[in-house]
């Protein structure tokens, strides 16, 4: 069911996910089109996150958002966000979540800057922008360094804190696939007044919408955005994995079909997270609602496809 809608304000606002957006021309959204993703938005009960450029909007603008319950991803700088976001490797400290959008290697350049990052942040998310990318020796890189984050996550728990980083504490607190939802539960509409499964595909290719405002929505195989329709993630326990359906649809052309990279990275977080919740626990309870994450011997699902019932 869908639940949220995303707002891209301006066709330089901010990425907050694995995408790029190289548009450096700015061009808000028309006001009318503002106001009426506002009124599709209350009509259909979505909520709102509204996604912004890095300057300030017009009074007018600010008025219509300030009409309705939202969210706002703003560029890091920005006052008054819900959510910040960096691009590229920078120290900050903030009072709400950030999102660090970062390379491979700048994470295993920079991963003790980040892991002091993590107590000058409620929570930090990091996304990367290049997992497509990774090769085997990346992946073995890849384990060292979410080793590296435990301890210290581990240390900060101990000292009473209780710090938040999407690739090691995610998958503990979870029960249930909890995966980004674009073209289920999440739904973008676009400068043009058009509506995108996510703000990559507009991106990527404006001719790719999935409705308007005029005509409403019509996606076609819907059902493939949802994860019952997804041969392999229907099989997985990474519940933290993103699921990204821009990066399936680049890596394999399908929608519901992920690439080995992206499996492999979840489920080196998720085995990350199973180490990080044991250790945590030899200190004392902790989460005691939560069983233990099982042990496995594969790091892609597909390669299990045999015991699949
Ligand atoms: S790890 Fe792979 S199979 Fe599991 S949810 Fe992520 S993309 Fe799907």
């Amino acid at each position: 069911m869908l639940q949220y809608l995303i707002i891209l304000l301006d066709e330089t606002s901010t990425s907050f996910c694995h995408y790029e957006n190289a548009n450096q021309e700015r061009k808000l959204m028309p006001l009318d089109v503002l106001k009426e993703g506002v009124r599709f938005g209350m009509m259909e009960n979505l909520m709102i996150q509204f996604v912004y450029p890095d300057y300030e909007l017009p009074q007018a603008y600010q008025e219509v958002v300030e009409s309705i319950d939202h969210s706002k991803i703003k560029p890091y700088g920005q006052e008054d966000a819900d959510v910040l976001i960096v691009n590229g490797f920078q120290k900050v400290k903030a009072d709400v979540p950030v999102v660090l959008r970062i390379t491979k290697q700048e994470l295993f350049v920079h991963q003790e800057e980040i892991a002091v990052m993590l107590g000058d942040v409620p929570r930090l998310n990091v996304v990367l922008t290049d997992v497509e990318a990774f090769a085997e020796a990346d992946f073995e890189t890849y384990k060292k360094v979410l080793a590296g984050l435990s301890s210290e996550v581990e240390k900060l728990y101990v000292d009473g804190k209780s710090p938040q980083l999407n690739l090691l504490t995610d998958r503990m607190m979870l029960s249930q696939m909890n995966n980004c939802g674009a073209g289920d539960t999440s739904i973008t509409l676009a400068p043009n007044g058009k509506f995108y499964v996510c703000p990559a595909f507009y991106y990527e290719n404006e001719a790719d919408s999935i409705g308007d405002l005029e005509h409403g929505l019509g996606i076609k195989n819907k059902q493939l955005y949802k994860l019952e329709y997804a041969p392999i993630c229907r099989h997985c326990d990474a519940w933290q994995c993103k699921r990204c359906v821009w990066l399936n649809c680049k890596t394999t052309l399908e929608v519901n079909t992920p690439s080995h990279e992206q499996c492999v990275v979840a489920h080196l977080e998720r085995n990350a997270s199973r180490e990080l919740l044991r250790s945590i626990r030899q200190h004392g309870t902790f989460l005691p609602e939560r069983e233990e994450i099982k042990e496995i011997d594969y790091l892609d699902p597909f390669d299990k496809r045999d015991t699949w019932q």
